[in-house]
């Protein structure tokens, strides 16, 4: 799979998961940092990687939700139970991560496959709780962790789906390192948005998009991706914007 870890300016970030989702560890020098949490393998997987890193669970302060979707929520409870972590995520996906949505049209297909994945889950023992929210996500701010961890709100996928920055890393260089969530995957034998069945708001998930395209950024990590480059995933990313495509 090549890669699990990657320097950027100060910031250390470790995937965790693999091609199917992914996480971020992001290690500073005062603390730990989460983004998003995956699914059921992710806790055990971070917490070899903390005691790899000669950290302790309580280094771990925050965990970030890019949205609330099952498979970046998934792990989210019991992580924050072993790390005693905050858990932020926007106030629009607040109900999602608490598995209080009701789903309306084509994404009614999402809730079929949260509610199976959660089934699934509790045959092998595994049981999808809500974790405790102490954060809520607000477009622009600048969350002071991780050298400086920028909330850019790139909703339409879900209401409350954001994109975070590491922009603190590099100082006055400019730039900054985007984990851009589920606004487009991105795989040598396809880079797609995400299906239509998962989106809320297909015509507002385009232009979040186009957003995030027409920041061009230098440097991307998206949740479901085969390598980690971020330099490729920004060219793959410009590329897919280029191409026209009608939205209904
Ligand atoms: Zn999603
Ligand atoms: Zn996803």
């Amino acid at each position: 799979m090549g890669a699990r870890e990657v320097n950027y300016g100060r910031l250390k970030v470790v995937r965790l998961g693999g091609p199917l989702v992914s996480a971020h560890l992001l290690v500073s020098d005062d603390a730990l940092t989460l983004i998003d949490t995956g699914l059921w393998g992710i806790p055990g997987e971070l917490r070899s990687v903390v005691r790899r890193l000669g950290r302790s669970p309580g280094d771990l302060r925050d965990i970030v939700l890019t949205h609330g979707h099952l498979d970046h929520t998934g792990g989210a409870a019991e992580i924050q139970a072993w790390s005693g972590a905050r858990v932020w995520v926007h106030p629009a996906d607040r109900e999602h991560v608490e598995q209080r949505v009701n789903y309306t049209g084509l994404a009614r297909g999402c809730g079929t496959l949260e509610r199976a994945g959660v089934v699934v889950g509790r045959l092998g023992g595994w049981c999808y709780q809500a974790p405790v929210i102490g954060g809520e996500l607000r477009d622009g701010d600048v969350l002071p962790f991780a050298a400086g961890l920028r909330v850019w709100h790139l909703p339409g996928h879900t209401p409350g789906h954001c994109a975070l920055v590491a922009e603190g890393v590099l100082g006055d260089k400019g730039g900054g390192l985007v984990f851009s969530g589920d606004v487009f995957a991105s795989y040598s034998w396809s880079v797609h948005r995400p299906p239509a069945f998962l989106t809320r708001d297909r015509s507002r998930a385009e232009v979040s998009l186009r957003e995030l395209a027409m920041a061009r950024p230098v440097a991307v990590l998206p949740s479901h991706y085969d390598r980690m480059e971020p330099g490729l995933h920004a060219r793959r990313l410009t590329q897919l914007a280029n191409k026209r495509r009608n939205v209904v």
